[in-house]
């Protein structure tokens, strides 16, 4: 038997998966006994937002991803199939038929069973051995949050994020912006240091080690001036009642901070001392720092830039900022409530829990970031919860697939600086070898991880016609 705590997008693909494996799983949903801030109905796998579960080209990296999950048999991605509408090179579902499709397919599953109720702790079962998937999501009830804290730690339970946009490097303008740390403290470069270079290049804009950690965007005042008025007159999301509360001074949109006063970002994250801009010679007015976010240099993120501004209106105010005019947004800035664990102190590539294997995370509070995602998240844990209940070993996908490398993302990122990530290409292994152009690169990347994840999928111990006879046509 496998307990499934939190019935949403994790928790539905992860039962089903287990129970395809033919294993029995009760799946517990606290809604509707117990209602989350956000969600309005008691279906299962409800979409909290959006109806989308955004591109589904294989040349994107969350395409490649729902492609994977397809050949994995997930019961989300055939319901979204089956329910989409209309949105050009997305998929986009009506969210009452997807969430009703959902319900209806782990109801009429004879070895799921579902129970409406809140569960606060771990112990579950009573017998630590028995597989149990955390699945509860961004809104993890408090008393499970409570217990969730006890067991990995008070410093690895987050219970908001602050995103700041990324962009992809190779639309950064180098002609424009100039590397450098402030004050010159880069990290030092391997002769400094005596140590081998294990920097890796991915074609971005990863600069040699030794000539600054930055990539820095300078302003003039004029620049400047039109920026923040831009940032005052930007549209901001629709925020839910529970995105309201007071930020961390620390942690201020910038909008809020512009909203202080016209130097206030000049005197925080824009703060242009200890640079001096190699074109003038000078110190520019202000700047925007951008930070590399994967080791293959391919993603930069803007320091300091967490926004609740809309995603158009992050894209046309960030791309007035010298440099970034033709930036292409890998992801856009947020802040909203997350209930996450700091998944590289908790977790293994198979979302296990290292400290007590018979233990998984799966969705949002995994670490991960979004509806396909989380749903990806919950089909791995559900097949190695299933592996476990029949004395079978888990395995995690190969990394050069797009499922594999967000279990590694997870399970390997920087501890110290975790925030939840969606799937990007910056999270898969380059490619040797691989063609120039970006498309083509994509292209072969995904060739490889579709290729892969059908030899992972075929080497599967559980017969793969037993888990398409329970799926149906
Ligand atoms: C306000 C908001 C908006 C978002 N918008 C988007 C978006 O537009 N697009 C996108 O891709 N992602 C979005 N996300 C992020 C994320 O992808 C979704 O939250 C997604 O639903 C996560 O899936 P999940 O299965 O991890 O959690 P959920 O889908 O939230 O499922 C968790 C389930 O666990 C239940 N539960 C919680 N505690 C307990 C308990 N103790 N016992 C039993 N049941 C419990 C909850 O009722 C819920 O049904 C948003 C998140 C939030 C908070």
């Amino acid at each position: 038997m496998i307990h499934i705590i939190g019935g949403g997008l994790a928790g539905s693909e992860a039962a089903w998966q287990a129970a395809a494996c033919g294993v029995p799983v009760t799946l517990y949903e606290m809604r509707p006994v117990r209602p989350t801030p956000v969600h309005q109905t008691d279906s299962l796998a409800e979409l909290v937002c959006s109806n989308s579960f955004r591109a589904d080209k294989i040349e994107n990296a969350v395409g490649l991803l729902k492609a994977e999950m397809r050949r994995l048999g997930s019961l989300v991605i055939r319901v979204a199939d089956e329910t989409r509408v209309p949105a050009g090179g997305a998929l986009a579902v009506d969210r009452v038929r997807f969430a009703q499709g959902i319900t209806a397919a782990l109801e009429a599953t004879p070895l799921v069973t579902i129970r409406r109720e809140e569960i606060p702790d771990l112990s579950l079962s009573g017998d630590i051995r028995e597989p149990l998937i955390v699945a509860t999501g961004p809104l993890t009830s408090p008393r499970l949050s409570q217990a969730v804290t006890e067991f990995v730690g008070r410093d690895h339970l987050y219970f908001y994020d602050a995103i700041s946009p990324i962009v992809l490097a190779e639309t950064i303008d180098l002609g424009i912006v100039f590397r450098a740390s402030r004050w010159g403290r880069h990290t030092p470069a391997p002769a400094e240091t005596g140590l081998e270079d294990h920097a890796v290049s991915g074609g971005g804009a990863a600069g040699a080690p030794g000539e600054g950690d930055y990539l820095n965007c300078p302003m003039t005042a004029d620049e400047y001036c039109r920026f923040h008025a831009a940032l005052l007159g930007a549209e901001i999301a629709t925020l839910h009642e529970i995105d309201r509360e007071r930020f961390f001074e620390g942690c201020l949109p910038i909008e809020v901070m512009a909203r202080r006063g016209e130097d206030t970002p000049r005197f925080g994250p824009m703060k242009p001392v200890g640079l001096v801009d190699p074109r003038t010679g000078r110190r520019p007015y202000a700047v925007v720092q951008l930070r590399q976010d994967t080791v293959a240099g391919d993603h930069y993120s803007l320091v300091g830039f967490q926004t609740q501004l809309k995603w158009g209106e992050q894209a046309r105010v960030f791309r007035m900022i010298p440099g970034l005019e033709a930036a292409e947004f890998v992801r856009f800035g947020m802040i909203h409530r997350n209930t996450y664990i700091n998944g590289p102190t908790v977790l293994g590539p198979t979302w296990q829990a290292r400290h007590r294997p018979s233990l998984f995370f799966a969705g949002q509070i995994s670490g991960v970031e979004g509806y396909v995602e989380s749903a990806a998240s919950g089909l791995i844990a559900g097949l190695n919860a299933a592996a476990l209940a029949r004395d079978e070993a888990p395995q995690a996908p190969p990394r050069t697939t797009a499922i594999g490398a967000l279990g590694h993302y997870v399970s390997h990122a920087d501890p110290a600086n975790y925030q939840p990530s969606n799937i990007a290409f910056g999270l898969i292994p380059v490619m040797e070898g691989a063609p120039r152009r970006r498309a083509d690169r994509r292209r072969a990347v995904a060739k490889r991880a579709l290729t892969q994840i059908e030899a992972w999928r075929a080497a599967l111990v559980v017969p793969f016609e037993m888990m398409v006879m329970h799926r149906g046509p």
